[in-house]
């Protein structure tokens, strides 16, 4: 688990003032084991006591976001969008089309490619996003 000065560093970096919500988001989604809603975040702040509304748990995983500290599920743009914190060690996720919910698998098929393209263009290759998209075991079974 990241320290809290791990947390207020990676903020400075990104040129984020290190706010108690700040922190506390970033500390609840490093709790958990699987990606949860903003509306899920605002609870579990709500039981760690953490004064905070609905819109600015959304607005701070927005900022989050933009700062590729924190990963959102692109399928949906609605509350059911589910946010996880990047935990920095390389992953992709399955992403169930019917539950929306979201799966990690291990390994990467693109380190290889990155490596040949580096430099493409002029392009120094910083990373990518990549989501697979199916039906998990329980939606495929309801069909
Ligand atoms: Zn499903
Ligand atoms: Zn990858």
């Amino acid at each position: 688990m990241l320290e809290n000065k791990e947390y207020k560093e990676v903020l400075k970096r990104e040129g984020l003032k290190n706010t108690k919500h700040r922190t506390s988001i970033l500390e609840v989604m490093e709790h958990s084991e699987v990606p949860l809603t903003a509306e899920e975040i605002f609870i579990r702040l709500k039981e760690w006591n953490v004064a905070i509304s609905l819109s600015t748990v959304y607005r701070v995983l927005e900022t989050l976001v933009t700062k590729d500290l924190v990963n959102k599920s692109s399928i949906s743009n609605d509350s059911k969008a589910l946010f996880e914190i990047n935990r920095m060690e390389h992953k992709h996720h399955l992403v169930c089309m019917g539950c929306k919910k979201m799966v990690s698998v291990e390994g990467c098929p693109f380190e290889e490619f990155e490596k040949k393209i580096q430099g493409t263009n002029g392009f120094d290759i910083t990373g990518h996003k990549l989501e697979i998209y199916g039906y998990c075991a329980e939606c495929k079974h309801g069909k």
